[in-house]
């Protein structure tokens, strides 16, 4: 038997990344061969459903995944892997559209989650390539100096340690020329792929099970818990479900005017040299933007150009192009290093209006949620559904829930 899936099928990456030349790291999955019950199960095993399903294990939730490809086969093994508090949508823009309360609750707990993401890393020992690092925010068409000047005093009101620095400074500090830059600290960088190995790992060991390839494809409401059916037939019983399918959104639920748009990256060679002082992220306040960050190992993964590109096979046949621009870019803004691109890849990505997430209960579905962490700064949604979905499910809640629930008004 075989039926239509409960969420779209997208071609979410092609190209070689990064990652792939990286040992895959082993992550024992079964087969779902009969119906079987828990008390969660989720739905995507990318980077959001290992850290969800690792925070509703520690919980003591008896929890399932599954996956109709494998555990980090989808958007999240062509993440670049920034994992910055520092929102795509600047606080001060950001307090313009929604108010500067709300905006500044949502940054806030971007710090928090990317924070929790390190540390929880950290305390679970998991090898994952992290780094904590600084950024340089480089002025652009969207904050040029004056509008960074707004932005550093809006990120001081909310409590953020930022430094402004003009050209020379720059230019001085990390040989980049004629912009003026917003620093941030304590940002943190991974491989997605460990990361989300890691994270499945520690769930399974505490009696998580994680079954692929399922394609779920329908989900029926029971009086107190939810059934899902499989593909090919087997069903799991829950008492809630979770959907951290990705890009590929489950169909019928709203939209929250998220769409799908491309992305291109490339990697170089690792440097022969320390590539520049602190080995800060460096992004631009720009649309599009063009992002850089350096792995442990002293490669320079350079990322953006993004354009409202839906359609794979178009998104496809403009990798070479734009991986030659990337390079050239990354050459122009930082000289001294070799740009050559060693790898390039592309990927679907999902944009949201505001550059916020949407987590929470899925309106008329009890017992169901969703973790899409659309926007530049998806894998620390990632980290917030985590969060925010272990407090609704236990019962105690979140502060924060309104900010990024389906009944939101932005
Ligand atoms: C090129 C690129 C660069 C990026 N850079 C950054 C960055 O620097 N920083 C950052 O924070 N974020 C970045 N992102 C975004 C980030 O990578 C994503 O937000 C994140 O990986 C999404 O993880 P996920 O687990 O939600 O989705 P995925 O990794 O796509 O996992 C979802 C899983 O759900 C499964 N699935 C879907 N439907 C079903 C179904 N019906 N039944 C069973 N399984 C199903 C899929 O097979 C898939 O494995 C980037 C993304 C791209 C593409």
């Amino acid at each position: 038997m075989s039926r239509a899936s409960a969420t779209h099928h997208r071609d979410l990456r092609t190209g070689q990344s990064i990652w792939s030349a990286r040992r895959r790291p082993a992550i024992a999955a079964q087969q779902l061969t009969r119906d079987i019950a828990c008390d969660v199960v989720v739905v995507g095993a990318g980077v959001s459903g290992a850290l969800i399903a690792e925070a509703l294990s520690d919980a003591g939730l008896n929890t399932v995944i599954v996956d109709r490809r494998g555990p980090a086969e989808g958007s999240t093994a062509a993440s670049t892997a920034m994992l910055q508090y520092e929102l795509d949508t600047p606080l001060s823009l950001m307090a313009e559209r929604i108010g500067r309360e709300k905006a500044e609750r949502i940054w806030r707990r971007s710090r928090q989650s990317v924070d929790a993401l390190r540390e929880r890393t950290e305390r679970l020992d998991l090898a994952v390539d992290g780094a904590t690092r600084g950024s340089i925010y480089l002025d652009g068409a969207v904050l040029d100096a004056g509008g960074l000047a707004i932005e550093a005093d809006a990120r001081r009101r909310a409590g953020f340690e930022v430094e402004l620095l003009k050209p020379a400074a720059v230019q001085e500090r990390y040989g980049i020329k004629g912009r003026h830059a917003l620093i941030g600290f304590g940002n943190y960088s991974a491989d997605p792929r460990r990361l989300t190995a890691g994270y499945l790992n520690v769930a399974l060991a505490r009696g998580a099970r994680l079954y692929s390839p399922v394609d779920i494809c329908d989900i029926v409401p029971t009086g107190d818990g939810v059934t899902l059916v499989s593909a090919r037939g087997p069903a799991i019983r829950a008492r809630h479900a979770v959907m951290a399918t990705g890009y590929e959104m489950m169909k019928g639920i709203p939209r929250k005017g998220n769409k799908i748009i491309s992305s291109w990256s490339i990697a170089t060679r690792p440097q022969p040299r320390a590539i520049w002082p602190t080995a800060a992220m460096i992004w631009e306040a720009a649309d599009p933007y063009l992002y850089i960050r350096t792995t442990p190992r002293g490669e320079i993964i350079c990322g953006g150009e993004d354009e409202e590109i839906g359609d794979a096979e178009l998104r496809d046949a403009k990798l070479p192009d734009k991986a030659a621009t990337l390079s050239l870019k990354l050459a122009a803004l930082l000289p001294g290093v070799d740009a050559t691109p060693t790898y390039s890849w592309a990927g679907s990505f999902g944009d949201s209006p505001v550059g916020t997430p949407t987590i929470g209960r899925i309106p008329g579905m009890p017992n169901c949620y969703a973790a899409m962490g659309y926007g530049g700064n998806g894998i620390t949604f990632s980290m917030m559904a985590a969060q925010i979905l272990r407090g609704l499910i236990c019962g105690y809640g979140d502060p924060d829930a309104d900010l990024v629930s389906f009944h939101r008004k932005f």
